[in-house]
């Protein structure tokens, strides 16, 4: 506890010595035996607050505030509720949330449902926090010492603690507490980074496919979002070309989220570059997306943006959620990589986005030093594992069958499926397919139009072995009975057929 703040006792003694303060004269309309005339406690909040009461106790007899019921009389005033939503509020959107909720879904009864929808990681009870990681939570709660505020940008040592487990994101220099701002979830972090860099008529550049997430936080915000395309046949690169087109002078950052939601790709130390290179072309910060760092099958390597650049100013997202498997602890957190200090007074106002919720869960703070440091790498293999053979085991399953186009995936825990749409006649679209894969099938993936990007479907890596396998065999089968070969196929086995009957 800070030495400035008197202890319990101090205070007492300071309240039964009321000469030493000098209180201004209170309202004649404080009653006697209030507790405030009694006690010498006038302290600025207390008096505003008296004030404030009296205030509206007249503005009420004057009429100029709500009555009891609510209504109002008097000039230009309103006359009865009038509620309205913000537009901020009506203007949000979960993409994910409103094209599932519009399927038209009665899962096939007969068999056992498999959401490969969900992305919560902890949904199929596989996939468990670590003992370390829990235990950490319990020793920060028994100590007794994390239930008050923090400073808003968290407290010093989880501060210091995720610089330190950040520290490859920086490889030439340490980075300080001071550029650490914990957030509530790596949601938050992504929130406070946008707001923080983009003004109402500016635009900010997402992928396509990407996280719905992006658009739902700039579009309430009249923040555009412009998207740059992913290529599916080049490793989920982004088209460079495409993507500096997009750039104008109200871009106000690039947004890459590598390893990607939903594609499962990992950017190489080369096409990174190409991106840094675009940003310093155009003086455009990064906002990095990395709550997938570290999860990458064997083969490949994660590289952090901003390991790479010291010309380009980099805010790097990340948190707790998925590495260690805690979604619902809320932690997440900024790195602020300003070598050159070019993000000028929007650190400053990134620091002030921490005020509006007074910062992120304290007990996760006080267990963050412990948690960073004690969680066994022998613990992530294991997830790494289990991610990366169901990666391996539904790629093969899901290549033999016609209509369907996996790419393999390098990291995350997802992967997209190319569904060749135009060889299922019955379906319009990946939503339609999406939603009979759902009533005769059980299995539930997302549509790719939740992404930005039909055409395709998502899986969730994180089931158990047996279930991904269960899941791709029945995607099989309601591929092959569905699976119409185009007419031209069908014209050239009519005319073989005829060749034959000669
Ligand atoms: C899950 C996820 C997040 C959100 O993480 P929270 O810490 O739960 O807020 C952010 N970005 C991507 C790409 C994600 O998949």
């Amino acid at each position: 506890m800070p030495s400035s703040v008197a202890n319990e006792s101090q205070f007492k003694r300071f309240q039964s010595n009321p000469s030493r303060v000098s209180c201004p004269s209170r309202s004649p309309s404080d009653s006697p035996d209030s507790p405030s005339a009694h006690t010498p406690n006038c302290d600025a909040v207390e008096e505003a607050l008296a004030e404030l009461q009296l205030q509206s106790q007249d503005l009420r007899s004057k009429e100029l505030l709500p009555n009891g019921n609510g209504l109002v009389s008097g000039k230009g005033r309103r006359s009865g509720w009038h509620v309205k939503s913000s537009k901020l509020a009506l203007n949000t959107h979960n993409r994910i949330r409103n094209i599932v909720e519009a399927l038209k879904i009665k899962p096939n009864p007969e068999k056992p449902m498999i959401p490969l929808s969900i992305g919560d990681p902890t949904t199929f009870g596989n996939l468990k926090a670590a003992d370390e990681t829990m235990k950490a939570v319990l020793h920060s709660l028994e100590c007794g010492k994390f239930n008050g505020y923090a400073h808003t940008q968290g407290h010093e040592a989880a501060r210091q603690a995720v610089a330190k487990y950040s520290a490859h994101q920086r490889p030439d220099g340490e980075i300080q507490s001071d550029e650490v701002v914990l957030c509530s979830g790596c949601s938050s972090a992504l929130e406070y980074c946008i707001l923080a860099l983009a003004d109402r008529g500016q635009n900010v550049l997402i992928p396509r496919p990407g996280f719905c997430l992006y658009h739902t936080l700039a579009e309430g915000l009249d923040i555009e979002v412009r998207y740059y395309d992913l290529l599916p046949d080049q490793q989920w690169r982004a088209d460079l070309v495409q993507l500096e087109s997009l750039i104008d002078e109200n871009t106000a950052a690039l947004l890459i989220n590598n390893p990607s939601n939903p594609c499962g790709s990992v950017f190489d130390e080369k096409h990174l570059r190409q991106l840094i290179a675009i940003c310093e072309r155009h003086y455009l910060p990064i906002i990095a997306d990395e709550i997938y760092e570290h999860f990458v099958f064997p083969g490949s390597k994660h590289l952090a943006v901003s390991s790479l650049t010291t010309e380009v100013p980099v805010l790097s997202c990340g948190g707790l959620t998925k590495r260690f498997l805690v979604p619902g602890w809320r932690m997440g957190w900024i790195i602020i990589h300003d070598r050159k200090q070019r993000l000028g007074e929007a650190v400053r106002g990134l620091k002030n986005m921490c005020g509006r919720i007074l910062g992120s869960n304290t007990i996760i703070q006080g267990a963050l030093p412990e948690i960073l440091t004690k969680t066994p790498q022998s613990y992530f293999d294991g997830v790494i594992d289990v991610l990366h053979s169901n990666a391996s085991l539904a790629y093969k399953m899901l290549k033999q069958v016609q209509g369907l186009n996996p790419v393999m995936p390098n990291g995350a825990m997802y992967m997209m499926i190319g569904v060749s749409i135009e060889r299922f006649p019955e379906f319009k679209d990946d939503t339609h397919f999406v939603q009979e894969l759902v009533n005769e099938q059980s299995v539930f993936c997302l549509p790719g139009s939740c992404f930005e990007y039909p055409g395709y479907v998502r899986i969730v890596l994180t089931v158990p072995g047996l279930m991904i396998e269960e899941a791709c065999a029945r995607m099989a089968e309601f591929c092959e009975r569905h699976y119409k070969k185009d007419s031209r196929d069908i014209i050239e086995d009519g005319l073989l057929d005829e060749n034959l009957g000669f």
